[in-house]
């Protein structure tokens, strides 16, 4: 095993990836391993709803327990290596199905009646997100919050 001294001379040696960053393998050399050399355009949109939602598997101690309230945000992000013919990912007009299916579905909705998980905002996130993949095929993640102060995301690599 190289001495940390042996390390750092390779690492001065070795050269640094595009964020200088080195990462030493189960042997001890170092290799620029760091392979998020990927370039991408990303775009996000901010959709708005409120809704009403009890989180019954919760136990009664609980506040969130009992039928309550939010304010929702949900961000759609969406992402990709090129752009079409009018430099866009998606132009934000074209999602007006996400807003639209908010809109019907889920504004001033009980949550548990209409959707088929529990109406958590990580439940949400991931609902939202696989609805709307198919449609389309450039988005990356979904976010919800229930206050400005929190929120929960799902996302799937590419
Ligand atoms: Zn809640």
């Amino acid at each position: 095993m190289p001495s940390n001294q042996a390390l750092a001379a390779r690492a001065t040696t070795g050269g640094l990836d595009r964020w200088g960053v080195f990462i030493l393998s189960a042997t001890g050399v170092a290799t620029a391993a760091c392979q998020r050399d990927q370039k991408v355009y990303r775009i996000c949109k901010q959709f708005h709803f409120s809704a009403a939602h009890v989180l019954s598997q919760l136990p009664d101690t609980h506040p969130c327990s009992r039928l309550h309230g939010h304010n929702y945000t949900v961000e759609v992000v969406l992402e990709s290596e090129t752009l079409d013919e009018n430099s866009f990912i998606v132009d934000y007009n074209d999602l007006y199905p996400v807003k639209d299916y908010i809109n019907s579905t889920l504004d001033h909705r009980n949550l548990n009646d209409v959707l088929p998980v529990a109406t958590t905002a990580e439940n949400i996130a991931k609902f939202l997100f696989d609805r709307f993949k198919p449609q389309f095929p450039q988005l990356s993640k979904v976010r919800v919050s229930e206050t400005p102060k929190t929120w929960a995301e799902y996302e799937e690599s590419r």
